[in-house]
């Protein structure tokens, strides 16, 4: 399988290439040249994931020297459930599951992917590889976990000091070995900058490798379609009806994954992306017009962004406006909403949103009556997607469900490490005499 990139000006690429490159020459986006086609009566059951995993992924490697290897890479990234439960059956709705891995957020599957293949990758003689990370949040401590103690990488993770939740700041400074901690005196878009600065200054290439593992890169999102076929293959199989999907949207990483489902032959209805009141792509979607603008803050913090970069790749699949209209919908959700959802499932169901879930909970509830039943006629089967699990964000859960939200064991087992960092300016001299020391 080959790699093409969406501005059609880079050469194409095999897997492995495109793992370790991220982004295409053109400076697009990797996106496969073609789409196998399944037949889900032929596919194996969706738990546990990694034989599933291993057969929808299996593919995109054929003929990469990752090819023989996909087994083992899914059973590293896959060695956690992403359970799919019935929420309120008289309105067939679900929630599925992304937050059991080590940090309780869905990007453990994507950074744990890509994490098992750049290590096999690189074995052999070839130079250390450096990983800079800028995180606002979630993508900093998924990717830290992913690569921690792994040989031969060295993870450099980036956060802006005192804007990050103290949950959050836990979960990126609690690793230690291979992976360095920066608190930055500066914003998010500091620590970005950063990054970017060092891609460009020889000091930082001069004795290893250097990626940002960042979640454009198709080895995160490819695996993103797995869940997608999971869940809907379950559903499909004791419905005997398709499954549609609400999902919480920032940089449509996680979006695009479900149209890749679908795409080769998944049991999937409608999509709906779900954001925050960053609303370009629900205003592209209503105007035509794709207008970026400055983030705004809100409590989806994951989600808050301006511009989102996948939409490139929505739009290379479905390049005519009435095209991606009927491929998704999208719409937008105000923190007043979020705090509602969290108190009103809450006390409805006895569900307990993080504040991204909620903005597909809203979502949810704000359905037209019409797309509760499909064409057919018959009750859709409506899937909230579930980003994180709300203990990651008590802080702003807890005075909403007046109590906070019981900590899983995984994150428990984080928050028991010791917390190291060091605090640095936003500058990039700063961040070389970090490295040094
Ligand atoms: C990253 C993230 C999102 C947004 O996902 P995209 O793939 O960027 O659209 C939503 N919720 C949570 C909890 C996240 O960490």
């Amino acid at each position: 399988m080959q790699f093409v990139s969406t501005r059609g000006a880079a050469a194409p690429v095999g897997f492995s290439t495109a793992l370790v490159r991220g982004l295409a020459d053109d400076g697009g986006l990797y996106v496969p040249a073609r789409w196998p086609a399944f037949n889900p009566s032929q596919l194996p059951a969706a738990e546990p994931l990694a034989p599933l995993a291993a057969r929808i992924i299996e593919p995109f490697a054929a003929q990469d020297a990752l090819a023989a290897q996909v087994p083992a890479l899914v059973a590293e990234a896959f060695d956690f459930p992403a359970p799919l439960e019935v929420v309120d059956p008289a309105r067939s709705l679900y929630v599925l599951e992304l937050f059991h891995g080590p940090t309780a957020a869905f990007k453990d599957f994507g950074a744990r992917f890509l994490a098992a293949a750049l290590a096999r990758i690189r074995t052999g003689g070839t130079r250390p590889l450096r990983i800079l990370v800028a995180t606002s949040g979630d993508t900093g401590g998924a990717v830290a976990a992913a690569f921690h103690r792994r040989p031969g990488i060295e993870v450099v993770v980036l956060f802006p000091k005192g804007l990050v939740t103290p949950t959050q700041e836990r979960q990126l400074t609690c690793w230690g070995d291979n992976v360095h901690s920066l608190a930055v005196r500066g914003t998010f878009d500091d620590c970005q900058r950063m990054v970017k600065q060092a891609f460009e200054d020889p000091w930082f290439s001069a004795d290893r490798d250097l990626s940002s593992a960042n979640s454009i890169n198709i080895g995160r999102l490819l695996p993103q379609a797995v869940y997608y076929a999971a869940a809907s293959l379950a559903i499909w199989r004791t419905t005997g009806a398709s499954a549609s999907f609400i999902i919480p949207s920032g940089n449509l990483g996680n979006s695009v994954a479900c149209t890749w489902a679908r795409l080769v032959g998944m049991p999937i209805d409608r999509i709906v992306l779900a954001h925050d009141a960053n609303r370009m792509v629900p205003d592209y979607l209503a105007t035509g017009e794709a207008r970026p603008r400055p983030s705004i803050a809100t409590l989806a913090s994951a989600m808050n962004v301006g511009n989102p970069s996948n939409l490139e790749r929505l739009r290379a699949l479905f390049p005519q406006l009435e095209g991606l209209r009927e491929a998704v919908s999208a719409v937008t959700v105000t923190d007043a909403q979020i705090e509602a959802r969290i108190r009103a499932d809450h006390q409805r169901y006895g569900r307990v949103w993080c504040p991204h879930t909620a903005v597909a909970a809203q979502a949810f509830a704000d359905l037209a009556p019409a797309l509760h039943r499909d064409a057919a006629g018959r009750p859709r089967n409506w899937v909230i997607v579930a980003t994180a699990h709300p203990a990651k964000f008590r802080e702003i859960v807890a005075p909403l469900i007046g109590g906070a939200p019981v900590v899983p064991e995984n994150l428990a087992r984080l928050f028991e490490r010791p917390s190291r960092y060091l605090e640095i300016d936003a500058t990039l001299p700063a961040l070389r005499e970090a490295l040094r020391q």
